[in-house]
């Protein structure tokens, strides 16, 4: 079994590199972003809840995304592993995230940091936006979750550095080259 953690700041190609990830090592991909939005789209009372938050590049609140999480991750924690694409976004969700696999007796193998320049997510979110339909793909909101990133989702680097968990990966350039970058490493692991 493989469980990994997949971050870095918006744009920097998370949910990309963890849809062919998940293929690859038979993975079940987790997108709390993907999850929010089919609600939203369902205008479920969550999804309502949290495009309140999403809409102005703000994290939905601890307590409704923990709560997904543990759910999903009780559903399928008997298969090949998962790829956590979007979560945990700051410290007290990576701090549940650590307790939630402890109590199922799993462990987490690493968390893979995808590193792109800010000039570069900016322009790619940009491009994104004129395709995605997702309405926090616009100037004004990619400002707010750039902010929300550096502030909340970047001390998650010197967290996993800590626990001993981080990887770090270049992710300017070729899509092919950084998976093969990102699997290269994730062949190291011990498992
Ligand atoms: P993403 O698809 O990962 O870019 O997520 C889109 C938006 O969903 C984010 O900007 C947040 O508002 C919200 N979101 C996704 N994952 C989380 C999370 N783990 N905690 C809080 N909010 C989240």
């Amino acid at each position: 079994m493989l469980n990994l953690v997949i971050f870095g700041a918006p744009g920097s190609g998370k949910g990309t590199q963890a849809d062919q990830l998940a293929v690859r090592y038979n993975l079940r991909h987790l997108s709390t972003g993907e999850i929010f939005r089919k609600e939203i789209a369902q205008g479920t009372p969550l999804g309502l809840e949290a495009m309140s938050h999403i809409d102005i590049g703000e994290l939905v609140p601890d307590e409704l995304t923990v709560k997904l999480v543990a759910e999903q991750i009780r559903l399928f924690k008997k298969g090949g592993g998962v790829i956590l694409d979007g979560f945990p976004r700051n410290i007290v969700q990576a701090e549940s995230l650590a307790k939630l696999l402890a109590s199922e007796n799993l462990k987490l193998h690493a968390a893979l940091f995808l590193e792109v320049p800010e000039e570069e997510l900016i322009k790619r979110l940009l491009l994104r936006g004129q395709n995605s339909g997702r309405s926090d793909d616009n100037e004004e909101v990619i400002k707010k979750r750039l902010l929300t990133y550096n502030k909340q989702t970047a001390p998650l680097i010197e967290y996993y550095k800590k626990h001993e968990l981080f990887i770090g990966i270049d992710g300017v350039g070729d899509i092919n080259k950084i998976f093969g970058a990102i699997c290269h490493e994730i062949d190291e692991l011990p498992r």
